[in-house]
């Protein structure tokens, strides 16, 4: 089977390869090998968002396509950033700003208890879709720490570990994430 993954984001793309290399054998595509256009991310959830990009990339590119959309869930905030964590300190996608603004607003918050969470869809030109989710539960750390990893990295502590996942680094991240999460429960459907 071919698949050609819907994201422009080359550390998803990264990680999204290597995670599925251990579950599948599909053939993987990239915008490199199949260009499509960008999918705005309008909508109201992260599932809104993963099914339009994966359905809108399929139509253009007639090939079936997996696309996913994710973020981080600070309870203390409501479950902000959610859906906007890109754009949370504003539209230029900043992911130091993004840090710098859920540290300050968290400053005096001893409560930090936080997830992200993926949504992952699969779709075909024919309609058919999977769509699965994946969590990793944690804590926002004091300060940011590490070098690996992207986003929201630096300041996320994944339960069972004292370390951020910026200083855990791909392995450990690609075994426990959000992202192989929700990619193993597609990959469990796919194979019923
Ligand atoms: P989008 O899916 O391109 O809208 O971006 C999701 C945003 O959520 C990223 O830019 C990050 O800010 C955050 N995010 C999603 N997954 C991760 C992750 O694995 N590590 C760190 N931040 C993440």
């Amino acid at each position: 089977m071919t698949i050609l993954l819907g994201t422009k984001n080359p550390h998803k793309l990264r990680e999204i390869k290597e995670i599925l290399s251990e579950l599948c054998k599909a053939q993987l595509l990239t915008v490199r090998e199949c260009p499509f256009s960008d999918v705005p991310e309008e909508g109201a959830t992260l599932e809104e968002n993963a099914r339009r990009k994966a359905h809108t990339i399929c139509a253009q590119t007639g090939l079936p396509v997996l696309a996913e959309d994710s973020g981080l869930e600070v309870e203390a905030l409501g479950g902000a950033p959610g859906v906007r964590s890109a754009r949370f300190a504003g539209e230029r996608r900043d992911d130091r700003a993004n840090i710098e603004k859920l540290l300050s607003l968290l400053k005096d918050v001893t409560e930090r208890r936080a997830r992200f969470r993926c949504v992952a869809v699969l779709a075909w030109p024919n309609g058919k879709e999977l769509l699965s989710e994946g969590i990793l539960w944690g804590q926002i750390a004091r300060a940011p720490r590490g070098t690996e990893g992207f986003g929201y990295d630096p300041v996320f502590i994944p339960d069972g570990y004292d370390r951020t996942l910026a200083e855990l680094g791909p392995q450990i991240k690609n075994r426990i994430s959000h992202r192989r999460r929700a990619l193993e429960g597609l990959m469990r459907q796919l194979q019923l």
